[in-house]
């Protein structure tokens, strides 16, 4: 090929992941971040999230995970199933962004209803951590109000809902009214209720403010 002529993403990238493999050649990191940052450069997208993976693991780059963080997501927008995977770990983490486990959840759900290798197993462990997190958060709540916000339940009446909501007897989920309480009846179709059914309070809805 003369060097007139311009090489195609697809042929750069190919090369890259030679270097990055050793396969064919010796293998070497930084000069497959060098050809990952030309095809990035061309809009590449699979070399922007592999760009982005060397960023995070500083292999053949300065370790930065801000950098990493960009470009993983510029190619996670567009629906990258791999970008996103590895977005859905940074948010779990709060690697190169902000630690927000229902963003690392969502995504890795999308992953899982994709298929992509692993994230069924890791969505449940993120899932898990939420869980945790979240019975933690309710057990330091007053029991005084029974609060509901866009995200989740803020805080229970009493103990007998605290105890219904962390055995998820008692769920929040989002209705076109907004936040809304769902139980089970006595056949175990799902309502939705308007009070505690143990003490009566009614939900109020409240801005979200859970962190972790
Ligand atoms: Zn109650």
């Amino acid at each position: 090929m003369s060097d007139s002529m311009q090489q195609s993403p697809e042929v750069i990238y190919a090369l890259a992941i030679s270097y990055l493999q050793g396969d064919g050649v010796p293998a070497d990191s930084e000069r497959a971040a060098e050809l990952f940052e030309k095809a990035a450069a061309m809009d590449y997208l699979p070399a922007v999230r592999d760009l982005g993976i060397l960023y995070l693991n500083g292999d053949g780059v300065p370790k930065d995970e801000a950098k990493a963080y960009e470009l993983i997501n510029k190619a996670a927008v567009k629906m990258d199933p791999n970008a996103i995977y590895h977005l859905a770990l940074m948010y779990e983490n709060g690697v190169g962004v902000k630690k927000d486990l229902y963003q690392a959840l969502k995504l890795m759900a999308f992953c899982a209803a994709a298929n992509y290798t692993g994230s069924v197993e890791d969505a449940d462990r993120i899932e898990d951590e939420i869980d945790a997190a979240r019975n933690k958060y309710l057990n330091a709540r007053p029991m005084v109000n029974l609060d509901l916000s866009e995200v989740d339940i803020e805080a229970c009446c009493c103990k007998r809902m605290l105890d219904a909501v962390k055995n998820k007897d008692i769920s929040m989920d989002m209705t076109y009214k907004g936040p809304a309480l769902f139980g089970a009846d006595d056949d175990g179709n799902e309502i939705v209720l308007d009070k505690c059914p143990f003490c009566g309070a009614v939900p109020r809805i409240v801005p979200h403010d859970k962190v972790y």
